[in-house]
């Protein structure tokens, strides 16, 4: 076959691209070489429907082996006592969760997108506001934080079946123990969707959902640094006193509910190349090297919010707990998207995004969210976020100026060029 060169001449533009800029989206990162590797290894070629040990094919030996030490190392380092691995991505892990512990028509509490969360906690464009009935709680509007008492007072007047914690856009760290409390109140299952800060809360830098939380999903690509990928856990609660069924009526665990919804309820075979790839960074997430790099994500978070509240700059909550922050810009009269466009051009990447009670649409938004994983990986620090927060705040009051964008895209390839991605 011949080498398909347009395809590999636009990945290697995406490598230039990766390489030069400054990237701040705060739901990505860098995988390691050896993590790519195996994303892009044999096993690629192999079927394996089913768990280790009972598949649908023949010629499972190796996979299997490869797939149980993926689900011993998940394990280990979310002390959890239940994983399946299978999930393609967050949003089909949180499919199976759904499809697991409900029936369509019931009462979902999500936190807002609008306010921080994701769609598949309940937005009606989303599977999970389409098949289930969504409610939703927000952040207090004077502290930004989690309107706990909101979540409290739906949950007893609606009385969901599931509560779902977690989100894309919150800086702050969650109180699981009082969301289980709510929960318990009413006889509900409470899901942690913890796919932003699951690298930090292994490591034990956020408050752990495992001992509070019923399931708990995550992705495995952002700050958890792994192949593009999905994770569900359970750490205790493996009883099933509210009766669910299989769909073939009978009552089992909440586990087994779990691994059928997962396969054969919303996939078919594994992607064991990716499985293969999420065993490795679930062990490089084990290193010591890589507790040095959480700590790091979250000291560059806090100095690089601490520059913009400094410069004036309105933060959601004030400051961050995690690896992002949420900028509200309607002080400095531009909307997210042109935000995100005159960064683009500086060459420094991020994403614009709906700020809690946004006027605009989700089109324009009124904010930006940074995040600082990806940028932590390639080595920088607290010194560096000082440099990059002036050039975020020169590219705003510039815009509109193509010249000194273009000028402060020369200063960040100099940047990033001291700190080679793939060396
Ligand atoms: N859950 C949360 C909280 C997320 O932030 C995201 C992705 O941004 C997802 C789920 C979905 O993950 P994926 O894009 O892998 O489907």
């Amino acid at each position: 076959m011949r080498r398909d060169e347009t395809i590999f001449n636009l990945i290697n533009r995406e490598l230039t691209r990766q390489e030069e800029g400054i990237e701040l989206i705060a739901s990505e990162n860098f995988v390691s070489k050896q993590v790519m590797e195996a994303a892009g290894s044999v096993l690629t070629n192999k079927y394996a429907e089913g768990l280790p040990g009972k598949r649908y094919y023949g010629g499972c030996e190796v996979v299997d082996e490869v797939e149980t030490i993926a689900i011993e190392r998940a394990k280990q380092l979310f002390n959890a006592e239940w994983v399946n691995v299978q999930p393609h991505s967050g949003a089909q892990a949180n499919a199976a969760v759904f499809l697991a512990l409900l029936q369509p028509g019931d009462k979902i509490l999500g936190f807002d997108l609008s306010h921080g969360g994701h769609l598949t906690h309940g937005s009606p464009v989303n599977f999970s506001g389409k098949l289930y009935q969504p409610l939703f709680y927000g952040v207090d509007k004077e502290t930004g934080l989690i309107d706990y008492k909101q979540l409290e007072e739906v949950a007893l007047q609606e009385r969901p079946k599931v509560i779902i914690c977690g989100a894309s856009a919150y800086s702050r760290d969650w109180d699981y123990a009082f969301i289980r409390r709510v929960a318990d109140e009413i006889g509900a299952l409470v899901v942690a969707d913890i796919s932003h800060p699951a690298g930090l809360i292994a490591r034990g830098l956020l408050s752990d959902p495992l001992p509070h939380c019923h399931v708990v999903t995550t992705t495995t690509h952002k700050t958890l640094r792994g192949p593009r990928g999905g994770l569900i856990m359970v750490g205790k609660d493996f009883e099933n006193p509210w009766g669910i069924k299989t769909p073939k009526g009978e009552v089992r665990s909440i586990t087994s509910l779990l691994d059928l919804a997962v396969f054969p309820g919303t996939q078919g075979g594994p992607l064991e190349h990716i499985i293969a790839a999420k065993a490795i960074a679930f062990g490089e997430a084990l290193s010591e090297e890589y507790m040095e790099y959480v700590i790091q994500v979250k000291k560059n978070a806090a100095a690089l919010a601490k520059v913009f509240v400094d410069k004036g700059y309105s933060i959601i909550s004030g400051g961050t707990d995690n690896h992002l922050m949420l900028i509200d810009l309607r002080n400095k009269g531009i909307s997210g998207k042109a935000a995100e466009a005159a960064l683009g051009k500086a060459g420094i990447t991020i994403n614009k995004n709906m700020v809690p009670f946004d006027d605009k649409s989700p089109f324009v938004t009124s904010g930006i969210r940074l995040g600082t994983a990806a940028i932590t990986s390639r080595g920088l620090k607290e010194e560096q976020m000082l440099e990059i927060a002036e050039m975020i705040d020169v590219a705003l009051i510039k815009h509109d100026d193509d010249t000194a964008l273009g000028k402060i895209h020369n200063k960040v390839k100099l940047l990033m060029a001291e700190y080679p991605l793939y060396k």
